[in-house]
């Protein structure tokens, strides 16, 4: 291959024939964090201190410690966050093959059936239907599931914590096994706060999209923003987590390339 193709793709991001679009919720101190039953360990949400601002402790630079769990914010799920993908050398923030990180794109839009029912359940019906219109998922793509979640602003909203547990959508368990062995795909990436289901914990195996997907050396985003404004099919995804040593995950930034033509 010559460079042609890469010296038209920039030409085209330059112009925004391609589009950036951002799939990325902002880090703050009021980003919610998932929340476990009592009995286990919690991630500690997001934290920034300031070090210096052009002042005494600084005079010409602004900066901040920060601090966070992995699975903060939008964050990338690797294959050994979950016990079942506990053994993959290939399966770490830093040891994953880097060309991974950028791959297509496959949004399920679910956006009105997650309005109706706050706990929808995405099955391999769904994604047959839509695949029907759009055509067979690629090997080797993200699968999204748009929900419009994110637009619930409020952390509380956003996590729905009920006396029985989260009300949120996601995929069931014969949807993971579809995605990870039928369509071989390169991971899954939801809106919620998680890549599970609320309701997931009583799934058998419980946590699917956890259990199946890391199970099978695939990734999870969690998150993510800004699904409406990207095609149901055609769109490219960097999702690239922070190189930590043994990492099971990171916050990141997720941006997606679009076709406008
Ligand atoms: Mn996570």
């Amino acid at each position: 291959m010559t460079t042609a193709v890469l010296e038209k793709l920039a030409k085209q991001i330059a112009k925004r024939k391609i589009r950036v679009v951002d799939l990325t919720q902002t880090l703050k101190p009021s980003t919610a964090v998932i929340q476990l039953p009592p009995a286990f360990a919690q991630s500690s949400p997001f934290s920034i201190s300031q070090i210096s601002r052009y002042d005494d402790k600084g005079p010409a630079w602004y900066w901040n410690n920060i601090s966070c769990g992995e699975h903060t914010g939008t964050h990338f799920d690797a294959p050994i966050h979950w016990v079942s993908g506990k053994d993959y050398q290939d399966g770490a923030t830093d040891t994953i093959d880097v060309q991974r990180f950028v791959a297509p794109a496959c949004v399920i839009d679910c956006s009105k059936e997650a309005a109706k029912d706050e706990k929808f359940l995405l099955t391999p019906k769904h994604i047959l239907a839509w695949e029907k219109k759009h055509g067979k998922i690629p090997k080797g793509s993200w699968v999204l599931m748009r929900t419009d979640w994110s637009k619930r602003t409020d952390p509380s909203a956003f996590l729905n914590m009920k006396e029985d547990g989260p009300h949120v959508p996601g995929p069931n368990v014969d949807a993971m096994r579809f995605l990870t062995q039928e369509r071989d795909v390169n991971g899954w990436g939801v809106e919620a706060v998680g890549t599970d289901a609320g309701q997931a914990h009583s799934f058998e195996p419980a946590f699917p999209a956890h259990n199946l997907m890391h199970g099978a050396n695939r990734f999870g985003l969690a998150s993510l923003c800004n699904l409406d404004q990207l095609p149901a099919t055609g769109a490219v995804i960097f999702a690239a987590p922070l190189k930590i040593e043994q990492g099971s995950g990171s916050p990141l930034r997720v941006l997606a390339l679009v076709d406008e033509r």
